[in-house]
């Protein structure tokens, strides 16, 4: 009998304490949202490092005064530790202001059109000649030396408008940027232009990284917007002796210094185990870079105030990392994991917000197991009330990729996806799209879910 009344004494124990758990958690979750909503900073600092930084490409003034800017402010949160890691960047610069033409044999019909991110110039008078339109590899492999040498290349397949998951769509239209180029050189052509890479139908051209392979020569690519690609389509089929006109005069310089810029929220009780909660610092030359990834610092950034604000210890070590150099060559991340290796740090987890600054959905992980994929997901009773459903396999990020090989599990935060690619590196990514509540919604978002990993073990 004495046995029984202890089991059920402890069974009522445990019961009421994992409820209190539970309650508790919903209490903390509470707590940050209400915070971020009500006196939150994300939205303030995104209004000062967009407008007082602007454009901060690798390797540009812009760039420094971010490294700058990210340091003073975590500096002034009182935070364990703030500190700077040195990474060499590459250095692109746009030049003066690119100009294109359709030229259709009546008339010259200028076009937006921008330059290719690691492009390099066309010669100074610029370059004129007929254009080839294809929408794949496999088409243009078709074609041949024959109709390609001397042409400039136009790829023009658009975001598949069908995919509900616009990241997917993004996905299967890239290779058109970044290794359009090198297909069209093989074939002998001159030059290439783009559709640009967007969901929308306007005039802004957006820009991205291109890589060229080497052995292949090396010849100009740039970006239409996705109304001159449509414009330059229909001109095509009416004469298909159009020619195209484009002038640009970027370059590459040497390497750069830069830095990722790190603060750091000591764990109470595993000091040595890390959880990284980060987005990138630079952005394209083009815009102020507000949701392309200002939004994923200034929210990385809120987190690390909501626990200290809020008097939340952390178990684990917290670290908020603005990484530098996710657009054109990803070396801040790289030397991020290079020094965690290094250092023998052990890194649990790592949380990406770069996905722009929209409603949030949810999370996708990479590197779970199954039983942890399944824990998270019962977190959806604590999460859903604030709209986040989504918590899947995939996701991730450009930045804490590199983390992968040490065992860390990635998490992508998910916002809603039906808008970034009107904005996406292009010069109408400005603060004015962003919204104040949806962005901080999404700090809260981010809080939450770190303060349920961090009492996970
Ligand atoms: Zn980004």
């Amino acid at each position: 009998m004495k046995k029984q009344t202890t089991f059920i004494t402890s069974l009522i124990l445990s019961l009421s304490l994992s409820s209190f758990a539970q309650d508790n958690d919903s209490t903390v979750i509470r707590k940050f949202f209400n915070e971020s909503l009500s006196n939150g900073k994300s939205y303030e600092w995104l209004r000062d490092l967009t407008s007082n930084v602007g454009p901060r490409l690798s390797g540009s003034e812009g760039a420094k005064k971010a490294v700058q800017w990210g340091k003073t402010l975590l500096e002034s949160g009182g935070y364990d530790r703030v500190f700077l890691q040195d990474v060499m960047v590459p250095h692109w610069v746009r030049g003066a202001k690119e100009e294109g033409y359709i030229l259709d044999g009546k008339q010259k019909i200028k076009v937006p059109l921008v330059a290719l991110g690691g492009s390099i110039a066309t010669p100074k008078k610029g370059i004129t000649a007929e254009v080839i339109e294809v929408k794949t590899f496999q088409e243009l492999r078709a074609l041949g030396k024959e109709k390609c040498e001397g042409k400039i290349i136009f790829f023009n397949r658009p975001m598949d408008p069908t995919k509900i998951n616009t990241f997917e769509a993004y996905g299967q239209a890239g290779d058109q940027r970044r290794s359009g180029a090198n297909e069209a050189s093989k074939l002998g052509a001159i030059g290439v232009i783009i559709r640009s890479l967007s969901s929308t139908e306007n005039d802004f051209p957006h820009t991205g990284s291109m890589v060229y392979a080497t052995g292949v020569p090396l010849i100009p690519a740039a970006a239409l917007s996705t109304n001159a690609a449509t414009l330059l389509s229909k001109t095509l089929k009416e004469n298909p002796n159009t020619k195209f006109y484009f002038k640009q005069s970027c370059e590459t310089l040497p390497d750069a210094p830069s830095h990722n810029v790190v603060a750091e929220i000591k764990g109470s009780e595993h000091p040595e185990e890390i959880i990284v909660v980060g987005g990138h610092l630079d952005s394209w030359d083009l815009a102020q870079g507000a949701h392309d990834d200002g939004t994923g610092i200034v929210q990385s950034m809120e987190v690390a105030r909501l626990f200290k604000n809020l008097g939340i210890k952390p178990r684990h070590t917290i670290r908020i990392v603005l990484f530098m150099n996710e657009e054109n060559g990803n070396r801040g991340g790289v030397k991020y994991a290079e020094l965690a290796k290094q250092n023998n740090e052990k890194h649990i987890f790592a949380l990406e917000s770069d996905n722009g600054g929209f409603t949030p959905r949810g999370f996708g992980m990479q590197g779970a197991s199954a039983e942890l994929l399944a824990k998270v997901q019962s977190y959806r009773t604590l999460l859903a009330p604030y709209g986040l459903h989504e918590i899947e396999r995939g996701g991730g990020g450009v930045d804490i990729g590199p983390l992968a090989p040490q065992g860390t599990v990635l998490i992508g935060f998910k916002p809603d996806a039906q808008r970034y690619f009107e904005y996406h590196h292009a010069s109408n990514d400005t603060f004015d799209t962003v919204n104040q509540r949806e962005l901080e919604m999404g700090a809260a978002s981010m809080a939450s879910l770190i303060y349920l990993l961090d009492n996970l073990k």
